[in-house]
């Protein structure tokens, strides 16, 4: 029977559509931490939608299990198959080529395997912005980020993954092909189907194509390190910042003393940017299409230095100094590795909420175990923050590692009071299956399990992932 279903999957995508050397299967089935390895009982590479809806018609008939994966840079185990074996890997590296690019209505329509920063540069060649913009930019796939509904640094001006799509072409579990690929900003025909497969991680089908919005390009930049005394300070000079620079404000960024002296430690050419020492920090961007972005940013800097709420501040005098405190902001995940083991907590809270939930957590954790080190940054401008705890100095990666349970629920319950997500940014996927289910009530359980088993009855789609089955 295996021998039958590999050759009909074989005579359907051709040899390239059938990937069987183990070496090359090997990366496919260990997710980018390295927490899941898992097992497949076949890989398929289909070149187009039509192939790929022939094979999952195929699966779905055999009650085969399917694994959707794009760049497999996921963080939360999403893409990796289950030990069982008995799944079938869905790679969309051939599905990449950028179908259209419509300056004019300002839309690009990119199949799912395309990498996301082929895309940017591809609305880059027609002056245009694709905004979404990740460390993984590289590597991750749009089909990924749609499905994940990436964030990244600039969600605060152009919103998540989900706000950039206007369209998508998606093959159903039963290989049946839904053309939703419309290129329209009105379209109130009912249910917003699209809206369905953003950030259901490959559970409901797999998306092949989508149409994305594209935006004006800012002709330039204002880039400003500040010292702030506390989270709250920051989170007013947000308020600050937006009032003045409404829409052109285009990240914060809160960045702790503890994550920049890790920078500093550990990452080669990295240099501390002001002379004044704080617990806290923010980076604050200006962008826009006019030419007064660094007026905008002194003003309102001036003010807050003026009312004591900034210590100090500079703001980049070049593309290349912008860039250098860009580094310092996005070094932050890689500083933190040379510094033993880290538990992360990809988190959002109400921006009003935020610095009161950093002094309840950061209390909670310390009175678990005064050694560890709260390595707190982020997206504070979408209440966006990554809570990661770096492991108490001198003791084994692997005690602390042991503990993630532990403070993960530590951590979520206080989130849970904040009125946050126990994800924000990364998905749910394998890791967090289980644990959504404390926070999230029965009404809300029910009805994503509904939409679960409207679209996918024989429950094949990615299963164990996102939805308990
Ligand atoms: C260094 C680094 C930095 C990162 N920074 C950010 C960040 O700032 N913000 C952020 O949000 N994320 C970030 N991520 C996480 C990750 O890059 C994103 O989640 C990204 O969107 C995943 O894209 P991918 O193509 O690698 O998807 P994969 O990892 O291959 O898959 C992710 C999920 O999507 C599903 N999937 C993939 N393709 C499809 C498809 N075509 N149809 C249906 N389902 C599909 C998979 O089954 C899986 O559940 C980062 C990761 C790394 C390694």
């Amino acid at each position: 029977m295996i021998v039958d279903l590999r050759d009909r999957l074989h005579a359907l995508l051709g040899p390239a559509g059938l990937i069987e050397d183990a070496d090359t299967i090997a990366p496919r089935l260990r997710d980018h931490r390295g927490r899941y390895v898992g097992r497949s009982r076949f890989v398929i590479r289909p070149a187009n939608t039509e192939q790929l809806a022939a094979a999952m018609t195929l699966l779905y008939e055999e009650g085969v299990p399917m694994v959707p994966q794009g760049g497999n840079t996921g963080l939360v185990g999403g893409a990796t198959p289950h030990e069982t074996g008995d799944e079938v890997l869905i790679l969309t590296d051939r599905m990449r080529s950028i179908r259209a690019v419509d300056p004019a209505g300002d839309t690009i329509t990119v199949e799912a395997g395309c990498p996301l920063a082929e895309v940017q540069a591809a609305a880059e060649a027609v002056d245009r912005l694709y905004p979404v913009s990740l460390a993984s930019e590289g590597s991750c796939t749009i089909g990924g980020n749609l499905s994940t509904n990436a964030g990244g640094v600039q969600v605060l001006r152009y919103g998540n993954t989900r706000e950039q799509v206007l369209g998508l072409e998606v093959v159903l579990p039963d290989g049946r092909v839904w053309h939703g690929l419309r290129a329209l900003r009105k379209d109130n025909t009912g249910y917003d189907l699209k809206q369905l497969f953003v950030g259901a991680e490959g559970t409901l089908g797999v998306i092949t194509a989508a149409v994305l919005r594209l935006h004006p390009r800012p002709r330039g930049r204002a880039v400003a390190f500040c010292a702030v005394a506390g989270v709250a300070a920051a989170v007013t000079l947000l308020e600050r910042l937006r009032g003045v620079a409404g829409e052109t404000l285009t990240a914060f960024e809160l960045v702790p003393e503890l994550g920049l002296g890790f920078v500093l430690a550990h990452m080669p050419g990295r240099r501390r940017p002001l002379g004044t020492v704080s617990p806290w920090y923010v980076l604050a961007e200006v962008a826009s299409q006019g030419e007064d972005q660094r007026d905008v940013m002194e003003a309102a800097l001036a003010a807050a230095i003026e009312d004591g709420l900034v210590q100090d501040a500079t703001i980049a005098a070049s593309e290349a100094q912008a860039q250098a405190l860009w580094a310092l902001r996005e070094d932050m995940s890689d500083a933190q590795r040379p510094e033993g083991a880290s538990l992360k907590h990809d988190v959002s809270i109400p921006v009003p909420l935020i610095a009161r939930f950093v002094e309840v957590a950061s209390a909670a954790v310390h009175a678990r175990d005064p050694g560890v080190r709260i390595c707190c940054f982020g997206h504070v401008g979408d209440g966006n923050l990554h809570f990661n705890l770096s492991q108490p100095v001198g003791i084994p990666a692997a005690d602390f590692m042991a503990r993630t349970g532990e403070f993960a629920q530590l951590v979520h319950d206080i989130v849970h009071a904040h009125h946050g997500s126990i994800s924000a940014e990364h998905g749910l996927g394998r890791l967090k299956v289980e644990e959504i289910t404390r926070y999230h009530d029965q009404v809300e359980r029910d009805l994503k399990h509904r939409i679960k088993t409207a679209l996918d009855p024989k429950g094949l789609m990615n299963p164990g992932k996102v939805v308990k089955q």
